[in-house]
C-alpha cells in the first residue's frame, strides 16, 4: 500500500503549493476584506475537509459535526480567554479554568481532544446503527451539544455568547490549518483504515466477507473526524473572537454539506474545491444581494439570494453529477499527465507454475447437522457437509435447494437455527463474518458484490492482509488476468471481468478455505474453460480446500475431487463426482429437471 501513500502525498502537495499561491497573492495585494475572506474560506474549508473524512469514506451524512465544531470552539475559547476577562465575562467558572490561558497550539490540541472524547462517548453506540438511524442520531447529537451550549450559563454565557476570545487565526495560521486538515485526510483516504471504511461504505455484506469489522471502522472514521472538526472549531473561535451556540448549528451544518456534496465528497480535493467555490459564489452574489450598483448596473435589493443560489446549486449538481463535481477525482488525477502506474509484478511463481497439493482426509470445514429458518421457512433441514484439506469439493443442486444458504451460515452472514460449523477444529458456529474470514476463509457471490465505486486495484487491496505488499497485489491482479483493468471502477467492467475481480478479491487473503458460490454463472463457453483452469491453479498454489458451487454439471465433474447434493435443504447423495451423477436420486431431483 506504500504506492497509495505515496500518491496522497504527491497530491497533498500539489494542493497545498496552489492554496499557499493563493494565499500569498491575497497577502500581498489583497484588501482588508479579501484577507479576511480568504481566512473565512480557509477555515470553513478546513471543516468540510473534517466533514469529508467522515462522511466522505463511510457514505453516511452526518448533520451532528457541526456540534464536534461547537465544542472545540468553545473549549478552546474557555482555555484562552484572558483571566481578567474570565472574572468579568464568566464569574462562575470552574476554579482551574479560571486562570487558565493557553497559545495557539495547546487550544487547538484541546478542542481536537474534547471533540474526540465526545465522539467516542457517543460513538459506540452510532456506529451499530443502520446508516439512515445513524444519520437521525447526528442530527439529535447536533441539537443536545446546541442546547447545553446554549444553557450552560455559568460556562458558555448561554444565548449571550462567549467573548474576548484572542485573535490568533491569520490567514497564514488558517492555511496551515486547512494544509494540516487535507494532509490528515489524504493520509486516512489512502490508508488502509479509510480503504476499509469505503468498502463499507460501498457494500458492507462483502466488506465483512474480507475481515473488515464494519462498526470498528466507522467508529475509528467517525473520532478521527470529528477530532479535525474541534481542531478546526479551535482556529474559527480564534478568528471570530466573539460567538454564541446559534453559530455551531443548521446554517453552518446545512452550509458545509452542501460544499461537500457540490465538491465530491468521495475526494479531498472536491472538498476543498467544494468550499472554495461556494464561498466565492456566496461573496459575489451577497454584493448583489445588497442592492445597490454592483458592476455599473443599478440592482434592487434581494433578499435571501445567497441561500436561494447555494440550494439551486445542490440540486443543479445533484441532478446532473451526483457525485459532486469532482467524483472521486483527487488533484492529481485531473491532471493530463498523472503519474501513470504501469509497474509489472514480477513473474514470481503464479498458481500454474506450482505443484498440486494432494488432498487429505483432515476435515478443514465442517457443518454438523446444520438448521436454517426463514420466517416460517426452513431453508436447510439439519446439512451436514464436511470440506477436507486441499480438495476440491463441488455442491450441486436444483435452484433453492439452499446451497447459497449453507454457504451464507458458514461464512458468518447468518447465524444458524440449530447445528454447529467448525473451521479447523474451532467452533466458529454465529461467529460475526469479518471474524470468520481473519480466520481464513474467503468466499465470493452468487450475485457479484464488489466495492463498485472503487477501482479493481482498491478492490483487491482492501482485502489484502495486513502484511501484503504492492507487489503481492500486482500479482493477483496479473494471474487474473486483471492489470488492463486496474484502474477502472469495478462497477463499470462487465460480468465477466467483475467475476474475476471477485475472485482476485478472495485470492488476495491466502485462503484456507475458499468458498465460490456459482463462479461461472453467466460466463460463456470459454470464460468458463478459463475459470476452470484458474480455480484449479488457485488450489494448486495456495494448497487451499475449495467448495464450489454451480450449475454446469460439466464444469462440477471436471473440477471437483468429490460432490455433495442438496434438494429441499437435505443432502441427497455425495461421493466422487462420476458415482454422483449416477445416482438415481441426484438425476431425479437434479438431472430430471435439465432434461
Ligand atoms: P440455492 O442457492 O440452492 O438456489 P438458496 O440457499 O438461495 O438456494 O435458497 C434456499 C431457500 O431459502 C429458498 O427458498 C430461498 O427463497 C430461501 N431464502 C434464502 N435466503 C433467504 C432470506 N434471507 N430470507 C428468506 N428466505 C430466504
Ligand atoms: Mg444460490
Amino acid at each position: 500500500m506504500r504506492r497509495r501513500i505515496r500518491a496522497a502525498l504527491i497530491g497533498w502537495a500539489m494542493l497545498a503549493a496552489v492554496l499557499a499561491v493563493a494565499a500569498a497573492l491575497v497577502a500581498a495585494w489583497g484588501t482588508a476584506p479579501l484577507r479576511r475572506t480568504a481566512t473565512d474560506l480557509f477555515l470553513v474549508a478546513t471543516l468540510v475537509v473534517g466533514l469529508q473524512v467522515f462522511v466522505g469514506n463511510s457514505g453516511i451524512v452526518s448533520f451532528g459535526h457541526l456540534a464536534f465544531v461547537g465544542v472545540g470552539a468553545y473549549a478552546a475559547a474557555l482555555v484562552t480567554i484572558p483571566e481578567p476577562l474570565k472574572a468579568q465575562a464568566l464569574p462562575d467558572l470552574p476554579g482551574p479554568l479560571r486562570g487558565l490561558e493557553l497559545g495557539l497550539v495547546p487550544s487547538v490540541a484541546v478542542g481536537a481532544a474534547l471533540a474526540a472524547a465526545l465522539a467516542a462517548a457517543v460513538g459506540g453506540a452510532v456506529a451499530r446503527m443502520r446508516e439512515l438511524a445513524m444519520a437521525m442520531a447526528t442530527l439529535a447529537l447536533l441539537v443536545l451539544v446546541h442546547a447545553v451550549l446554549a444553557n450552560w450559563d455559568s460556562v458558555t454565557r448561554g444565548g449571550y455568547g462567549i467573548y474576548g476570545v484572542p485573535g490568533r487565526t491569520t490567514l497564514w495560521v488558517a492555511l496551515a490549518g486547512l494544509l494540516l486538515a487535507t494532509l490528515v485526510a489524504r493520509l486516512y483516504r489512502a490508508s488502509r483504515a479509510g480503504l476499509r471504511l469505503q468498502a463499507a461504505r460501498e457494500d458492507p455484506l462483502p466488506a465483512r466477507a474480507v475481515g473488515v469489522n464494519v462498526a470498528a471502522t466507522r467508529f475509528g472514521g467517525w473520532v478521527a473526524s470529528a477530532a479535525m472538526m474541534g481542531g478546526g472549531g479551535a482556529l474559527l473561535a480564534q478568528h471570530l473572537l466573539a460567538f454564541d451556540p446559534d453559530q455551531f448549528f443548521f446554517a453552518l451544518t446545512f452550509t458545509t454539506l452542501a460544499m461537500l456534496v457540490i465538491g465530491g465528497r468521495a475526494s479531498v480535493t472536491g472538498a476543498v474545491a467544494g468550499a472554495a467555490l461556494v464561498t466565492v459564489a456566496q461573496e459575489a452574489l451577497r454584493q448583489v444581494e445588497r442592492g445597490g450598483v454592483v458592476a455599473g448596473f443599478r440592482v434592487p435589493e434581494l433578499p435571501g439570494l445567497v441561500q436561494l443560489a447555494v440550494a439551486v446549486l445542490i440540486i443543479l449538481v445533484l441532478v446532473f453529477r451526483p457525485a459532486g463535481l469532482l467524483g472521486r477525482a483527487e488533484i492529481e488525477e485531473l491532471l493530463p499527465s498523472g503519474p501513470r502506474r504501469r509497474s509489472r509484478g514480477r513473474a514470481a511463481g503464479g498458481p500454474s507454475s506450482a505443484a498440486a497439493v494432494p488432498a487429505d482426509a483432515r476435515p478443514v470445514l465442517r457443518a454438523e447437522g446444520v438448521v436454517m429458518d426463514f420466517a416460517g421457512l426452513r431453508a436447510l433441514a439439519g446439512v451436514s457437509l464436511e470440506l477436507r484439506g486441499g480438495e476440491i469439493l463441488g455442491l450441486i443442486g436444483p435452484n433453492g435447494s439452499g446451497k447459497t444458504t449453507l454457504l451464507n451460515v458458514v461464512s458468518g452472514v447468518y447465524r444458524p437455527t440449530a447445528g454447529r460449523v467448525l473451521l479447523e477444529g474451532r467452533d466458529i458456529t454465529g461467529w460475526p463474518a469479518h471474524r470468520i474470514a481473519r480466520l481464513g476463509l474467503a468466499r465470493t457471490f452468487q450475485n457479484i458484490r464488489l466495492f463498485g465505486g472503487l477501482t479493481v486495484r482498491e478492490n483487491v487491496e482492501v482485502a489484502a492482509p495486513a502484511g501484503a505488499s504492492d507487489a503481492d497485489v500486482d500479482r493477483v491482479l496479473e494471474e487474473l488476468d486483471l492489470e488492463p483493468h486496474a484502474g477502472t471502477v469495478a462497477a463499470a467492467l462487465p460480468y465477466g471481468v467483475q467475476r474475476r475481480v471477485e475472485i482476485a478479491r478472495a485470492v488476495i487473503r491466502r485462503p484456507a478455505v475458499l468458498l465460490l458460490d456459482e463462479p461461472a454463472a453467466g460466463m460463456n463457453e470459454a470464460e468458463s474453460e478459463r475459470l476452470l483452469a484458474t480455480i484449479a491453479g488457485v488450489q494448486a498454489a495456495l494448497g487451499c480446500s475449495v467448495l464450489v458451487i454451480d450449475h454446469d454439471l460439466r464444469l462440477i465433474l471436471r473440477l471437483c475431487d468429490r460432490v455433495q447434493v442438496l434438494n429441499e435443504g437435505a443432502v441427497i447423495a455425495e461421493g466422487p463426482p462420476r458415482e454422483v451423477a449416477r445416482d438415481p436420486a441426484v438425476i431425479e431431483a437434479y438431472l430430471g429437471t435439465a432434461r
